[in-house]
């Protein structure tokens, strides 16, 4: 196995992730099998219990891990369907060594992070070997050169580097160039200095990937090959992308990088075919329309809280030859200015998944402002949830409806705690998580959409559809179109009578790729465009 680790300078927000996953997707298209993992420095052993305002969305996978959202760049830009494994942070690593110290595996010796700690990361790293699933892992170390939490990780890198070979391993840093327009120039010294401190702990970057604004003339990357210790043609140009982040892996290949890293990896394959990409890429790009699309959520202040779920509409905007415009609403002003002022025009609605009553009145208002003008509506977990109190309380007549995570004395629970939560205490890695399968009802707007009767969807919910409401929700003209195999679970509802309007407990953003976006997307988005 092959190992590329990838490390951040100067400054966070870098695209680490994305250049990440770009590279992968260039390598996968050389023919060779990619798998990618993300190291994280935070004490937390997941990120499922932190705010996604701090944090950006918490990303789910198949066998129900909570993960970083690099790990949906990974599985966008890839084949790969990651596991657990796939994201470790420090908390997992001390977890790890703490329990092995009880137990008494080092009896005898003081644990230490060096050797202990660095151990069990470099056994986390190969433990991908066995799997064998993969010729080349990508290791992405979140967070910037210089962190005193991310020193563990680097000697851990160190060593590997060393131990496997610098034929069988390399390091990429990922760093800006910044633009001073007071001097008009490009500036090297941070890049400089970035990858001094890399070189202080004995690890010399054989590529620079060099975020910058504008191109990098022969004389900067001169500098930078001089003064950071790496060949000229491994000084990689990654400028900003103008319109789409999947144009990143096509700019990474024009400017040699796959090459440059099969080199020094002695890997021989064919150069990248990636026109399926570009044309993929090309449809996003250059639609013939555009369509604006509201998100009701209440994480709107920062861009990756809904990631997976504004990818998704991109992808189905490009299936459609459609651009989507996103208009991002926050459900507190949905209340504290009614719906018509923020959603009157909107071509859909989409409310996504969330946590905790703040903005749950104003998420309700933009259901029924749907619901009742005929707007396609696409609710995503919570906001299958909301749907589901909406017509409770103005089609059905049930007074004060609610979920009892947000009224616990609610007079009608149509939304209440699942059976195998009521005797959950702790937070961390306890909802109903990862791919559950569901059946969908013969003839429904779900069935036709998948073309299957038989599904399975990444969850991540405590809450759910309470089965007393089913009789009285579904005469007044609300499908459940999809449910469990043993339909003891709500999965998706639909209404009857409007163009549009379906509601999944599950997260389908988790599933959709530029080249195969998901279904309920692709037809939400066909739907919004009629
Ligand atoms: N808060 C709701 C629940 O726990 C919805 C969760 C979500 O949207 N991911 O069921």
């Amino acid at each position: 196995m092959k190992y590329i680790f990838v490390t951040g300078g100067v400054v966070s927000s870098l695209g680490k992730g994305l250049a990440a996953a770009s590279l992968g997707t260039l390598l996968e298209h050389r023919g060779l099998r990619v798998t990618l993992q993300k190291l994280d420095p935070y004490l937390n052993v997941d990120p499922g219990t932190m705010n996604p305002l701090q944090h950006g969305e918490v990303y789910v996978l198949a066998d129900g891990a909570e993960t970083d959202l690099d790990l949906g760049h990974y599985e966008r830009f890839t084949k790969c369907t990651l596991t657990r494994e796939n994201n470790l942070t420090s908390g997992q690593v001390y977890e790890t060594v703490l329990s092995n110290e009880r137990r008494g595996d080092y009896l005898g010796k003081t644990v230490q992070v060096i050797p202990h700690i660095t151990d069990e990361i470099k056994r986390r790293i190969r433990s991908f070997e066995q799997v064998g699933n993969a010729d080349i892992l990508i290791t992405e170390i979140g967070g910037t050169t210089g962190d005193i939490e991310g020193l563990p990780f680097l000697e851990a890198i160190r060593q590997f580097i060393l131990q496997v070979g610098h034929e069988n391993a390399i390091l990429l840093h990922v760093t800006l160039v910044p633009y001073i327009k007071a001097a008009g120039e490009l500036k090297t010294k941070p890049t400089q200095q970035s990858v001094a401190k890399l070189r202080e702990i004995g690890l010399q970057p054989e590529v620079l990937i060099c975020r910058t604004e504008k191109p990098l003339e022969p004389e900067v990357r001169e500098k930078l090959s001089l003064y950071c210790n790496v060949p000229l043609d491994a000084v990689i140009e990654a400028r900003d992308v103008d319109n789409s982040i999947y144009e990143f892996p096509l700019m990474l290949q024009e400017e040699g990088l796959d090459e440059k890293v099969c080199k020094l990896l002695r890997l021989e394959t064919a150069s990248a075919d990636m026109s399926v990409w570009k044309k993929t890429v090309r449809s996003m790009i250059h639609p013939s329309r555009r369509i604006t699309i509201a998100v009701v959520g209440k994480y709107v202040e920062l861009q990756d809280a809904y990631k997976s779920i504004y990818e998704s509409l991109c992808h189905a905007g490009g299936a459609n030859d459609c651009g989507v415009d996103l208009q991002i609403v926050d459900a507190e002003e949905i209340e504290a200015e009614g719906a018509e002022k923020h959603l009157t025009g909107v071509a859909g609605i989409l409310v996504p998944g969330g946590f905790g009553d703040r903005g749950t009145e104003g998420k309700i208002a933009a259901a029924r402002f749907a619901r009742e003008h005929g707007i396609p509506y696409f609710g995503i977990c919570l906001g299958m949830q909301i749907a589901t109190i909406e017509f409770a309380r103005n089609v059905c007549g049930l007074e004060g409806a609610n979920s009892t995570e947000f009224d616990p004395k609610t007079a009608h629970p149509v939304i209440a705690l699942l059976d195998e939560q009521k005797e959950v205490t702790s937070k961390g890695g306890s909802m109903r998580l990862g791919s559950w399968p569901a059946v969908l009802k013969p003839n429904s707007k779900a069935h036709k959409i998948y073309a299957h009767t038989e599904i399975a969807e990444r969850h991540r919910h405590r809450y759910e559809f309470n089965n007393a409401y089913r009789d009285i929700l579904e005469k007044r003209g609300m499908v459940i179109s999809g449910t469990s195999p043993d339909e003891a679970l709500v999965e998706i509802i639909e209404l009857k009578d409007h163009p549009w309007f379906v509601a999944v407990q599950f997260h389908p953003e988790f599933l959709s790729k530029p080249e195969s976006p998901h279904p309920l997307f692709r037809e939400f988005i066909r739907a919004s465009m009629g």
